[in-house]
């Protein structure tokens, strides 16, 4: 299958398709090196942008793939996808709308096949205010040791206390207990982090400059691993009714607030996307994220519990290590033709629309 060739095994290849496509589509481009922390074979980690800009464009369109890290595997393959792209330029050159590729927000977590940062920070938790945020979520306390015990694969006894929980509690309670974000346990899983990180702070100087002066601003973040398998569930964050509408003029009816029953995530406070809202109000914002599913949820979360059981336990096996790698990647990538085919086609999709409606 065509699309095949747009996505990578490892985050340096990635990085390196990235550069490519933006260099052979002529695009202005940025290098945001990590100022400490390194890739697996000690090559820079960086945040690249490449922007498609007319002159006097009014409306931008921002594309952010590797929140989590090894999302980033998805996202990136469809910006890449999206930079050889000519109909896609033919039309944002008619409409005058400008592109921002934003390529491994979390570059640390792509190379290194984590969810979270180098500080075990999740990005879409970090954007919060800590003082208020230290007291959140102390379900999570409950459930840590549950979700992470002392010994991996689980003992038996582990694995009947879970079940236990899920029994009296439901899954749900669970998903939100353990994902809606804690700020107390550095070392446990959808920890929020103690102050703004890198990658947080480089993505507010990104998006103020490249928001600024415009009237416009459409944000698509890349995710994966909740919902139905190669199926683009459109999560919608924002409190605005009227942001909403928009939303929904955009991509369609199946956009689908966090809150609103039957999400696949949970609420979820600090999420990344949020730092739109800092630019000046005059700006029209409309954003989603957009995200991929890959397995069945439990599945999903079983490879997040022996991630951060590993980070827990560095000084084990590295066959063991080897082996909860892989199948982390594979709970965030569906390493196959067809599952590539449909995510790109679905983000190819939502970009064409925000641009639709910028012409309109
Ligand atoms: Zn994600």
């Amino acid at each position: 299958m065509m699309v095949e060739r747009f996505f990578a095994q490892t985050y340096d290849e990635a990085r390196s398709k990235f550069l490519a496509a933006a260099q052979a589509r002529g695009l202005g481009i940025e290098r945001h090196v990590h100022p400490k922390a390194l890739g697996p074979m000690s090559e820079p980690l960086t945040i690249d942008t490449a922007l498609f800009s007319p002159p006097q464009a009014q409306s931008l369109v921002i594309v952010t793939s590797g929140v989590h890290g090894v999302e980033g595997f998805c996202g990136s393959g469809c910006q890449i996808g999206l930079l050889y792209d000519d109909a896609l330029f033919t039309r944002l050159t008619a409409a005058n709308v400008a592109l921002l590729f934003v390529h491994a927000v979390n570059p640390h977590g792509f190379a290194h096949v984590r969810r979270v940062n180098e500080d075990n920070v999740d990005l879409n938790r970090n954007s919060v205010d800590f003082a208020e945020a230290a007291s959140a979520n102390p379900a999570y306390l409950e459930v840590d040791p549950l979700l992470l015990p002392p010994d991996w694969p689980p003992s038996a006894a582990n694995q009947l206390a879970l079940q236990h929980y899920i029994a009296t509690r439901g899954e749900k309670a669970l998903q939100d207990a353990a994902t809606m974000g804690q700020y107390r346990v550095a070392d446990g899983m959808f920890y929020g982090g103690a102050e703004p990180c890198w990658s947080t702070l480089q993505m507010r100087e990104i998006v103020s400059r490249h928001g600024a002066g415009m009237s416009r601003l459409v944000w698509i973040d890349v995710h994966t691993g909740l919902g139905a398998y190669g199926h683009g569930e459109k999560l919608f964050a924002s409190p605005d009714p009227a942001e909403l509408e928009r939303a929904i003029r955009t991509w369609g009816a199946d956009v689908r607030p966090i809150s609103a029953p039957g999400s696949v995530s949970s609420v979820v406070k600090g999420d990344l996307i949020g730092i739109a809202y800092a630019l000046p109000s005059d700006i029209e914002k409309t954003c989603i994220t957009l995200e991929f599913g890959t397995l069945a949820p439990m599945a999903v979360l079983q490879a997040l519990r022996a991630d951060h059981w590993l980070y827990r336990h560095p000084q084990r096996g590295a066959a063991q290590a080897a082996g909860i790698r892989q199948a982390l990647r594979d709970a965030f990538f569906c390493d196959v033709p067809e599952w590539k085919g449909m995510v790109h086609a679905q983000t190819r999709m939502a970009v064409l629309q925000a641009v639709a409606r910028f012409s309109g």
